[in-house]
């Protein structure tokens, strides 16, 4: 069995009706509850749910500080290359997109690998565009190799890989993987991915587990909000979790609730995801997965971050730049996308302070 067997299941269920047919009874119940169940949570997903977000975010407090008290992890993302094969409408890296392409040099890695360290970050997440002819896992491997010198904890987010690829990077030093499933409409994902490898919805959306069957010590997963209907893909993302959790507890699942952000290139979202509506989609999650971890990236701006703290988010990005070399290196390639939160890692640092939470820079060392 895979997460498809549990799309298929929810595949021609009727949203709309369901959602609209959410009654106050119905949600208050699910408020008093211990654990919620799939139904559950797609009604806190629903409009009626709206009108109790404090009840929501009372609880979603209390479950956050429950299951990690006031410590909240602090990473930024590396960009080793934007070269890409792929034809995703929504992205700057599409490779039809006529921007300045960079790969970064192991040199180049070790500046910016230098240039992040000195800001007290541990944590890293790497990044690339997909083209396995120039970022290659064993060109991976090799950066991993020159960022063990500098960070404890090493994530991905690079294009799905096999099992055994999985577990050649966990063995390098990679521990952590963030894949986006980008939309569970498997009708939409082909859409919008026009061309390419990333077209085979089903190995990109069997990755995660693929890495938890390699062992990886972190999976993080989500949807690029407005790209679907959201309330679909924030009942995907939560169940998706769910089903990790539950047959891997080893792992540590988290989810990410990035919205889509202007970018090179004209694509108009279909589907607006208001600030109301993350918030909510974050309470909701909080509530169905009380042990799931939330990030919330540099995408989304300071004060709606800041108000975040404490609610349900237990991972935020800082100090970030989407470019390849936008840290250290004067010859930069184009970003991917822009971002809203650019203060720097002293500033969120202080900012957390200031609300009583602790900013945790290392939580981890491979040994
Ligand atoms: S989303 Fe990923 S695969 Fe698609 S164009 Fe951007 S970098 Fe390439």
């Amino acid at each position: 069995m895979s997460f498809y067997d549990v799309y298929l299941k929810y595949k021609g269920f009727d949203f709309n009706d369901f959602l609209s047919s959410v009654t106050d009874s119905q949600i208050m119940k699910i408020l008093s509850k211990e654990k919620l169940n799939a139904l559950d949570f797609l009604a806190l997903l629903s409009d009626k749910a709206k009108e109790y977000l404090e009840p929501m975010a009372i609880k979603a407090r209390q479950l956050t500080l429950k299951n990690f008290g006031r410590a909240i992890l602090l990473y930024t993302p590396l960009y080793l290359s934007n070269y890409c094969v792929n034809q995703c409408a929504y992205c700057g890296f599409n490779c039809k997109n006529k921007i300045a392409r960079k790969k970064l040099s192991l040199d180049e890695v070790r500046k910016e690998a230098q240039a992040i360290a000195s800001t007290g970050l541990k944590h890293i997440l790497i990044l690339t565009g997909e083209s396995r002819k120039h970022t290659p896992v064993s060109y991976i491997k090799d950066c991993v190799k020159v960022l063990r010198d500098y960070f404890s904890s090493i994530s991905i987010e690079v294009y799905p890989l096999d099992t055994a690829e999985y577990a050649e990077l966990i063995e390098a030093g990679v521990d952590g993987l963030t894949l986006y499933q980008e939309t569970y409409d498997q009708e939409v994902y082909m859409e919008v991915h026009i061309k390419g490898p990333k077209r085979d919805y089903r190995y990109r959306l069997d990755a995660p587990e693929r890495a938890c069957i390699a062992s990886m010590r972190s999976v993080n997963i989500g949807a690029l909000l407005g790209l679907n209907d959201w309330h679909k893909d924030a009942f995907f993302t939560g169940l998706h979790a769910s089903y990790l959790q539950d047959k891997y507890p080893d792992v540590e699942i988290s989810v990410s609730l990035p919205r889509l952000r202007p970018h090179f290139g004209n694509f108009a979202p279909k589907f607006t995801v208001s600030d109301k509506d993350l918030v909510q989609i974050m309470l909701a999650i909080r509530l169905f997965l009380p042990r799931a971890g939330i990030t919330i990236s540099t995408r989304e701006r300071p004060q709606l971050r800041d108000n975040l703290i404490g609610l349900g988010v237990t991972r935020l990005s800082a100090g970030s730049s989407t470019q390849v070399g936008g840290h250290a290196i004067e010859d930069k390639g184009d970003g991917q996308f822009d971002i809203a939160d650019t203060r720097s890692v002293v500033q969120i640092r202080d900012m957390l302070y200031s609300k009583g939470f602790q900013p945790v820079f290392k939580d981890w060392q491979a040994i």
